[in-house]
């Protein structure tokens, strides 16, 4: 049937998901009442109407700009730069960090033909531009890719006064900041060290 095709196919395209589970959430919804698919249904459309990227820091967010830029007790002098919004998500889960973030949109990888053209490091130009900026905390995937966009990051910075740290050594090598723990990151938050 075409109705439930498409929701299989699309289902499919979810990363970790495939087609076998697709079909199984597919028939798992079937059975369910019907007003629970059309909040399901509802959340996403709205979720696809209301939520954009913030254009200070890349976060995602309804209206203008996110929570966090907008929050005046954030100091604007920290700048934490994540690949992702989930990152920000993460550190604000487990660590006190209290200032402001830029998410990247991704890492370096020439591979896959992503160039600093493709990250919003325009955006970190305009934040260096406009001052206020003390500290930028390089936060992003201890593997290969973030290491290169953390040293290309690092080399832009450099000579121009904004104290550059790193997130404290010690976390597993070759992962993704998703899977470290919550402790972990707030340690590794507390005991950043500045990039010489
Ligand atoms: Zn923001």
């Amino acid at each position: 049937m075409a109705a439930i095709d498409d929701l299989v196919l699309e289902l499919a395209k979810l990363p970790g998901i495939g087609r076998k589970t697709a079909e199984r959430l597919t028939f798992h919804l079937l059975h369910q009442p019907r007003e629970r698919i059309s909040r399901l249904a509802a959340a996403l459309s709205t979720v696809a109407e209301r939520v954009g990227a913030c254009p200070e820091c890349g976060n995602y967010c309804e209206g203008e700009r996110c929570p966090i830029c907008t929050d005046p007790r954030r100091d604007a002098g920290l700048l934490c730069l994540v690949e992702e919004p989930s990152t920000v998500a993460l550190v604000e889960r487990s660590t006190g960090y209290r200032g402001r973030y830029l998410v990247l949109g991704g890492h370096l990888s020439p591979l896959e033909g992503v160039g600093p053209d493709q990250l919003r490091i325009g955006l970190l130009k305009r934040k260096m531009v406009d001052g206020g900026v003390r500290e930028v905390i390089l936060a992003t995937n201890p593997s290969l890719e973030g290491e290169a966009t953390a040293t290309y990051v690092h080399q832009l910075l450099s000579g121009s006064g904004v104290r550059v740290s790193r997130l404290a050594r010690g976390l597993p090598v070759g992962g993704d900041l998703e899977y470290i723990d919550g402790v972990t990151l707030s340690h590794a938050m507390d005991a950043r060290q500045e990039v010489s």
